[in-house]
């Protein structure tokens, strides 16, 4: 770590950001032949002569991953070009046998759009998006993981024409957090569309970061040094932060920022000189002889259009209105598009759709994560919530008892429907039970009764809760407060 500066000497300066994301898409076969494109198949399986790049094999381009970065284009804003160029971008790698990456390059699919994120102020910011262009994935290098590995590297080439998105972002982003919530949101938003299942593990969704430092008010941007290689949203943030500190650092001793490209050690929790960054003109871009121009018709677009899901930020809007949550209720009902529809489908079918909100956030929700469990982990299903939510609607059951059946679903692994089956609590309807033990709480408690009858109507529910404890949480709720409320009145 650079020693650690001042906040004032920090504050001099103001960081830029920009972040370029690829991304997998979850196409059956690869993007210009017909090779699976699944990962983790045994080593060199996936192949053929287009995507090794033997002579002579020619690219064919596949629909459903134009129909993917299409829908991606759309989700986050941009302006999808009716015609966009494939291009060579030359450059030699052990993994790359052709010599060249089929890309996107001036003609990209789309342009000009962005996605907004939540700051720290509790405001909303608009990030933009340069572009979104297709283009294919290279081999892999495999350094570790075989008896030789010290003095030999090895080849896979599934990888190799796996069909890629890169989605630019503009210079837009200022802070390490802003870059996190670009990313999450990003993230979540492709998720929803279901083009990629951005799993980082397995590399499906990489990132790398272009950052720069500027004294603040100046116009020009400083020198920027793109860190690549960063597997997790939490190392970009930390690899951002580090290298705002160092580069700063080089520019108060008098130095100068070389532009490069650095690799973020997770290790270490630091960045590490790779090579000098490459121009664009070091690719030497032309225009892909064996592919003509993509041309996307407005029919096509609006076909797209239409398939676009309800974005996160969007459903989020209309789950706090239409269920009266409150933001973090909401992310946490959004949290993933197939969970976010379970609940909905359940919820409709009940008849308060609010309780089954409210059951699942706070009963299941508290259980699970006093349990440490996921909510794929839960014993207890939608439909066994909306059953709960539908049974205390209708009174046949009180709210305490219906934790005890919760609690009772989390200690056997049970669903809800089987333990309400099972159990059936019986509720005490009848008046006449229920007023015995309301006599007998308003004889032991005259203080309260002397209060409520001077004007505090709020003590009424302290007679509810002591009848109910009597009761065992059997009483009738609806009736039990009536007859309180009757007898302390009269
Ligand atoms: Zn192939």
């Amino acid at each position: 770590m650079p020693a650690a500066l001042a906040p004032s000497v920090l504050s001099k300066y103001e960081p830029v950001i920009g972040l370029e994301v690829h991304v997998q898409l979850l196409t059956a076969t690869k993007a210009f032949c017909g090779c699976a494109n699944h990962f983790g198949s045994a080593p060199n399986t996936n192949v053929c002569p287009v995507c090794l790049g033997l002579p002579g094999a020619l690219p064919v381009l596949n629909a459903k991953a134009v129909d993917f970065a299409t829908l991606a284009s759309l989700a986050i804003n941009c302006q999808v070009r009716e015609r966009s160029i494939f291009a060579r971008k030359n450059y030699f790698y052990p993994d790359l046998p052709k010599g060249y990456q089929i890309s996107q390059y001036n003609m990209p699919l789309a342009e000009n759009g962005f996605i907004e994120v939540p700051t720290a102020e509790g405001t909303i910011k608009r990030i933009g998006i340069t572009r979104l262009h297709m283009e294919e994935d290279a081999g892999k290098s495999l350094h570790d993981g075989f008896p030789d590995s010290a003095t030999r590297t090895y080849l896979d080439l599934n990888r190799c024409g796996t069909p890629l998105v890169e989605i630019v972002s503009e210079p837009d982003i200022r802070t390490p957090d802003e870059a996190f919530e670009y990313l999450t949101r990003l993230k979540e938003i492709l998720l929803y569309t279901r083009v990629s299942d951005c799993n980082m593990e397995e590399g499906s969704l990489r990132c790398d970061a272009n950052v720069s430092v500027r004294l603040r008010g100046a116009e020009r941007f400083g020198t920027k040094v793109e860190v690549k290689n960063v597997n997790s949203f939490r190392f970009v943030r930390a690899a951002i932060e580090y290298e705002i500190e160092r580069q700063i650092e080089v520019l108060e001793s008098g130095g100068r920022i070389t532009q490069e490209s650095r690799l973020w050690n997770a290790n270490e929790g630091r960045t590490y000189s790779m090579r000098s960054k490459e121009q664009a003109h070091d690719y030497r871009y032309f225009p892909e002889p064996d592919l003509p121009p993509l041309v996307v018709t407005p029919e096509f677009l609006a076909k797209k259009r239409a398939e676009l899901p309800e974005l996160p930020e969007a459903r989020r809007a209309r789950i706090i209105a239409e269920y009266e949550l409150n933001p973090k209720d909401a992310f946490t009902l959004t949290a993933s598009r197939d969970f976010a529809d379970r609940f909905e489908a359940a919820a409709r079918t009940a008849r308060s759709p609010r309780r089954v909100a409210n059951l699942l956030l706070s009963e299941i929700g508290g259980r699970l994560k006093a349990l440490n469990l996921e909510q794929a982990q839960s014993p207890v299903s939608m439909a066994g919530i909306v059953l709960a939510a539908d049974l205390l609607d209708e009174d046949k059951i009180s709210s305490k008892q219906l934790k005890q059946l919760f609690d009772v679903c989390f200690e056997k692994g049970e669903d809800f429907p089987v333990v309400y089956d099972r159990e059936k609590p019986q509720q005490i309807t009848d008046s006449s039970a229920l007023e015995v033990m309301i006599d007998e709480v308003i004889a032991a408690n005259p203080k309260q009764v002397e209060q409520y009858r001077a004007g505090k109507k709020t003590v009424a529910g302290f007679f509810v809760g002591q009848v109910m404890r009597a009761s065992k949480g059997q009483a009738n709720p609806a009736l039990l407060n009536e007859l309180v409320t009757r007898k302390l009145e009269s």
